[in-house]
């Protein structure tokens, strides 16, 4: 028998962390502490050996892939842009990628001012400026399709960016596409759809295996895997 460790698992704040409950919930830990009233980093569950973080959403690939966490939920677009440092894979960065838990959906997609000749643009070949905080999936996405872009790093409200002139275009998540409505904006590219993943330390799934084993598996079932 192997003893009880303590297990922690690493959250994104806001959106992610609010469609998280419900799946922690049908797997049993309920989280103690309310992340939006309380001040605490590290939140208690009702099972002992289970604690949860609350960390940005960038950071938990870092979390986990360092030990500081043995598992979290984060999007997609997020594990792609850590990966991006890593070679591309999530597994070169020590993470086990064991399930897509299809909360936090949306997609990836790059969108221009109603008023720019987008496809105009593309077909005579001009040199985009795209802002984005998604350097290597947008990166990727041109280079298929054989656009040169410049790439503008940005770390929000990217919206912003094409309405006053410091980019052509954007690649952002849409979810309703009201965002981009509200700012005369349209979608003109689906790059890909997104939904949170839950990422696994690799070491500690050896050293902890069974405990692990025990959440992936209640996950798999509270999203009917
Ligand atoms: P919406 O107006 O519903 O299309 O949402 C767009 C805004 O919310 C953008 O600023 C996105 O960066 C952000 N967003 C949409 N979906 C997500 C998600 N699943 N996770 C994090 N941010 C999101």
């Amino acid at each position: 028998m192997e003893a009880k460790q303590m297990i922690t698992l690493a959250l994104s704040k806001g959106r992610i962390f609010e469609e998280t409950l419900p799946l922690l919930r049908a797997a049993g830990i309920e989280v103690l502490e309310d992340p939006e009233k309380s001040r605490k980093l590290i939140l208690t569950t009702n099972q002992p050996d289970v604690r949860v973080l609350v960390v940005r959403a960038t950071d938990v690939p870092t979390y986990v892939q360092y030990g500081g966490a043995d598992l979290g939920i984060t999007g997609k677009d997020t594990l792609i842009e850590h990966a991006a440092d890593w070679g591309g894979s999530t597994s070169a960065a020590g993470l086990y990628q064991p399930l897509d838990l299809n909360i936090a959906k949306c997609r990836i997609s790059v969108a221009v001012r109603a008023d720019f000749d987008y496809a105009s643009a593309v077909k005579q070949g001009s040199r985009l400026k795209v802002a984005t905080k998604y350097v290597a999936i947008a990166r990727e996405f041109f280079a298929t399709k054989g656009v040169h872009v410049d790439l503008i790093k940005l770390y929000g409200s990217m919206e912003l960016a094409p309405l006053v002139g410091l980019s052509d275009a954007i690649v952002d998540l849409v979810s309703t596409g009201n965002t981009l409505k509200a700012n005369h904006l349209v979608e003109v590219e689906h790059i890909m759809d997104i939904s949170s993943q839950l990422v696994v330390n690799q070491a500690a799934l050896k050293l902890k295996q069974a405990s692990i084993r025990r959440i992936i598996d209640a996950f798999a079932s509270a999203v009917g895997k």
